[in-house]
């Protein structure tokens, strides 16, 4: 069995040395002339878990910079539904490698993911070595015959990696009819999937929501019987007191993507209301066309910062928003990973403790989420194997 023994390499405050076998930790704290199929010198190295990436559009690293600073409507159909209209599997598969290669840089070493072309998504998933959630995305301008060859898709899907997973991911309400809904959980329930949606993203679309359907979008999809514990909402911006219950009670996970909120001028997200109601909370970069880059550091940052911008600077410290970008992340996707533990799955990174940004280390978590860059990322493990080494 494959093996990688990372030494000298700061864990909780102290040096030590821990041992990978397969994609496992299999030990923390060996001694340093353990035998191993690869050795990490890890001295002025500190270890830490990787990030969970839990709501993005990879192959969109294409439209990066194409369409700024407009509202999300005005920025969908006018800009971004028409440039992806003219888009092949092709562009989908050189989008998503763009994007691997970023994330994979970053430190993330999964990404829930919404967009077309599954089978080129899955080929630059298995060759990067990075994980993924990929969505069989659901709209109702798509034909009787691309349904069908999504469904087919789904019932042949096979995953040789250990690193994939399917979603059926209906993009949202104001673009999934009410049956349409219902028939993306039921396909997803059958077979055993999780479902992606984005969520009261923006004011107009609760307003439109209630406009349709007398009621917001939470309790919209609650009545239909489409939220669960497989459920992935991502932004959740526009979401009331009894909607975060509501959410908590059906166990829910959300993707925050603050740096997507801020830029589209979609809003703050409600800290207070999400993290009181007990939600398992995520982060997720969004498409690079609305962030615009893939970097969960900087997302960090900048829920930290958003979260404090009302007035209280202690809400969402570095701690929790550090959990919700690693541990949140994997166990929303019963991933066994998300902390350095003997016996967690090993997907983790290696920070370089000489970048300047990361002197002097009075907190690693501190300097990680408020001062460090993704760029101190030294080394990327997933699923037990180095997929990124500098
Ligand atoms: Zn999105």
């Amino acid at each position: 069995m494959d093996s990688i023994l990372i030494k000298n390499v700061l864990h909780k405050d102290a040096k030590t040395n821990i041992f990978i076998e397969g994609n496992r930790i299999k030990a923390i704290g060996v001694p340093s002339d353990k035998n191993a199929s690869q050795v990490i010198e890890a001295d002025g190295k500190a270890i830490l878990p990787a990030f969970y990436n839990t709501h993005t559009h990879a192959a969109m690293n294409l439209l990066r910079g194409y369409a700024d600073d407009m509202p999300l409507q005005e920025w969908l159909t006018e800009w971004i539904w028409p440039f992806e209209d003219k888009m092949t599997a092709e562009d989908v598969e050189k989008g998503t490698a763009l994007a691997a290669e970023e994330m994979i840089k970053g430190g993330t070493v999964f990404f829930n993911d919404m967009y077309f072309a599954p089978e080129r998504i899955a080929d630059v998933v298995a060759r990067t070595g990075i994980r993924s959630a990929i969505g069989i995305t659901v709209m109702d301008n798509h034909s009787l015959a691309e349904r069908e060859v999504k469904a087919k898709f789904i019932r042949d899907w096979k995953d040789t990696t250990g690193r994939m997973m399917l979603t059926v991911a209906p993009h949202a309400i104001y673009t999934v009819g009410t049956e349409r809904l219902k028939e993306a959980a039921l396909q997803a329930r059958e077979n055993g999937l999780k479902l992606h949606i984005h969520v009261s993203e923006t004011a107009q679309e609760v307003k439109d929501c209630i406009a349709a359907h007398g009621m917001t979008p939470v309790r919209y999809l609650d009545s239909i019987g489409f939220l669960g514990p497989d459920v992935i909402a991502a932004h959740c911006v526009h979401v009331d007191a009894e909607e975060w219950d509501i959410l908590a009670e059906r166990g829910v996970t959300v993707s925050h993507c603050p740096c997507s909120n801020m830029k589209l001028g979609s809003g703050r997200f409600p800290y207070e209301l999400a993290i009181k109601s007990g939600v398992r909370i995520t982060l997720g970069t969004d498409g690079a066309s609305s962030n615009n880059n893939l970097d969960m550091r900087e997302e960090m940052k900048f829920a930290a910062l958003l979260a404090k911008v009302d007035g209280d600077p202690s809400i969402l410290p570095a701690s929790m928003v550090f959990k919700w970008a690693t541990q949140n992340g994997a166990e929303a996707f019963g991933i066994d990973a998300g902390v350095i533990e003997e016996g967690k799955i090993a997907d983790c990174i290696l920070l370089n403790l000489n970048d300047v940004q990361m002197r002097p280390l009075h907190n690693l978590i501190s300097n990680w989420v408020y001062s460090a860059q993704s760029s101190s990322v030294d080394a990327v493990i997933c699923n037990g194997k180095l997929i990124y080494g500098k």
